[in-house]
């Protein structure tokens, strides 16, 4: 059975979150991307409003959301305001690994204290020498007693600055690749971990990125997820849950850029008439208002397959390739039909356009999404039409 309809209880979410966006995140967009600091009270707010963490089990004190609901929410939070998202976010990102992999104990210890005080959590994966090739990680964890020593440098690191502790991707040997692969829970007070400085990003402004520099950092081998060599696994596992997520917040960003390129065409006048009365305009609109909804269905699509399969992984890179692309098309056309004013600071879509082009860079590029689409297409897919005849040669039928 097919339903496109939402529960009351989505519902109830989808406008909790979009009042948050609106009261909270939008009237504050515009200082928090020009001073680049970091948003603490919006943060803070959406955790106070229960909107943070929402895929924490309720058996450790979360809401125990699925991923459709939690992508319904972030499609909200992203109109209001991308860079906010990300940083709100992150909190789903970081403790994904423990989620997929921690033991009972894991996660009372790390998953827990999030729902009682607004903590945050870093994804540590991606290093100043590599990102789309997660194998080729550098950093190294060597075993020493009942413990691993971390050493290496992490870069791009999302609320770093502000972590409470990070799930570290660290390999055993980095000449075996995907194979010596662990991940690591690290506190962010251990001895030897430190975070640099934020750097000055085109968007997402509002989230803090850094490095993460680790240096003979101790970590206990009680804070290895499921075991040593399966850092690769629980990393692609990850991103398979993230990548939804992140179509959700692309579909976000390019319903707002309709939204304020359809009330700028009411206002401004060109040619004696307002810009809404002219075809090319509508066809722009309408083509904006297809690639949101096809966004939306297709992120639900795979954040379903998240919620109710084994392996989500090729229709959340199907939703995360297309809505990326599709949101990054609509931020461009809606600074088009401002004109002039589209390229200042006067209006938003100036910062959508900005802040739409991470989409198709964090959390797997849209060139990466498109290799695991090809080699899933050549390997993986069962083609509908087995035995297909041979095409030309074939005498007329007798039936
Ligand atoms: C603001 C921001 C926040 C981020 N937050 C985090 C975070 O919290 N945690 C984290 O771990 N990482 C984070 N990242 C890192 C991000 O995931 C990487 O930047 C991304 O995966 C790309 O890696 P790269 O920058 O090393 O590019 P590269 O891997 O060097 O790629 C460069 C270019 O080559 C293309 N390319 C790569 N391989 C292939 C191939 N086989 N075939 C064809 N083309 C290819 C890429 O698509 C890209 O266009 C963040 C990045 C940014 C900018």
């Amino acid at each position: 059975m097919i339903d496109f309809s939402l529960t009351d209880e989505q519902k109830n979410l989808q406008k909790k979150a979009r009042d948050f966006a609106q009261e909270y995140m939008l009237p504050y967009a515009s200082y928090y991307d020009k001073t680049g600091e970091f948003p603490t009270p919006i943060v803070k707010k959406a955790w106070e409003a229960g909107l943070m963490n929402l895929g924490i089990p309720k058996e450790y004190g979360g809401p125990g959301l699925g991923l459709v609901d939690a992508c319904i929410a972030v499609e909200e939070f992203a109109a209001g305001c991308a860079g906010m998202t990300t940083s709100i976010f992150a909190n789903q990102l970081g403790p994904e690994p423990v989620l997929i992999a921690g033991s009972h104990e894991q996660k009372e210890k790390y998953l827990r204290p999030l729902t009682k005080e607004p903590k945050l959590v870093s994804f540590a994966c991606s290093e100043p020498g590599m990102g789309s090739d997660v194998a080729g990680i550098k950093t190294t964890a060597r075993k020493e007693g009942d413990s691993y020593i971390l050493n290496g440098a992490k870069f791009w690191i999302t609320n770093a600055p502000h972590a409470d502790y990070f799930t570290v991707f660290a390999s055993l040997d980095p000449s075996k690749r995907h194979k010596a692969l662990c991940a690591f829970i690290v506190d962010a007070d251990t001895p030897g971990v430190k975070t640099g400085k934020p750097v000055e990003k085109m968007g997402h402004r509002a989230s803090a990125t850094s490095s993460v520099m680790f240096r003979d950092a101790k970590v206990p081998g009680e804070n290895l997820l499921a075991g040593e060599g399966q850092g690769f696994r629980i990393a692609m596992q990850t991103f398979a849950m993230t990548r939804p997520a992140i179509a959700a917040f692309a579909t976000g960003l390019a319903r707002a850029s309709m939204e304020f390129a359809r009330a700028y065409t009411d206002k401004r006048e060109v040619f004696s008439s307002k810009l809404r009365e002219f075809e090319v305009i509508q066809f722009k609109l309408a083509e904006m208002y297809m690639k949101v909804e096809t966004s939306r269905l297709l992120y639900l699509k795979a954040a379903w397959a998240a919620d109710n399969t084994p392996d989500a992984t090729i229709p959340a890179s199907v939703a995360k390739a297309y809505a990326t692309d599709a949101a990054m098309w609509c931020a461009s056309e809606a600074v088009q039909i401002h004109g002039g004013y589209g390229y200042i600071d006067q209006y938003p879509v100036e910062k959508l356009f900005r802040d739409a082009k991470l989409y198709q860079i964090y959390e797997g590029t849209s060139e990466v999404q498109r290799l695991i689409l090809g080699r899933f297409v050549l390997d993986g897919y069962q083609p509908a039409m087995e035995n297909l005849p041979k095409w030309t040669g074939q005498k007329a039928p007798d039936f």
